[in-house]
């Protein structure tokens, strides 16, 4: 069974070496929609009887690094060397420097692979990260996902 959690967050980036305006500085509403795969949770009288894991947990657990690393910060590629020189002048900023540029594609790789071992299978129901699908405008979304050996 595959459940979703959807959590959103302000972030500004620019693809710089892109042949169009989103070389420029701009900012997006990024939505990710979280999916958690597993069996359901047969433990009689636990909380999370009957469910893949519960959505508040994915929230938490999402949120402890979207939330605080991630918005109203500003995603800066490393070899970004105009804006790494910026943000090392400026304050008041929340710079993420990352090893790659901050296209869709890749943001939703670093996501999942973030996230990846925060989920804990406790019951032992085979729970674990299933995908992650981001969304950098309301038509265009990038999807993670890693092959579930189980399922093969
Ligand atoms: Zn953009």
């Amino acid at each position: 069974m595959k459940i979703v959690k959807i959590i959103q967050w302000d972030m500004g980036h620019r693809v710089l070496n892109h042949r169009s305006i989103c070389r420029g500085l701009h900012g997006h509403r990024y939505k990710v929609e979280i999916c958690v795969s597993g069996d359901l949770v047969s433990k009689p009288d636990v909380s999370e009887e009957g469910m893949v894991i519960d959505f508040a947990d994915i929230k938490k657990i999402s949120n402890h690094f979207i939330h605080e690393k991630l918005d109203h910060a500003f995603m800066v590629w490393e070899k970004d060397e105009e804006l790494i020189k910026f943000f090392k002048q400026s304050k008041g900023h929340k710079p993420v420097i990352v090893p790659f540029t901050p296209t869709a594609e890749n943001v939703a790789a670093y996501i999942f692979n973030r996230l990846q071992d925060k989920f804990q299978d406790i019951y032992k129901t085979g729970l674990h990260l299933h995908s992650i699908k981001l969304w950098e405008t309301p038509t265009s979304y990038a999807l993670y996902e890693k092959v579930d050996l189980y399922e093969l």
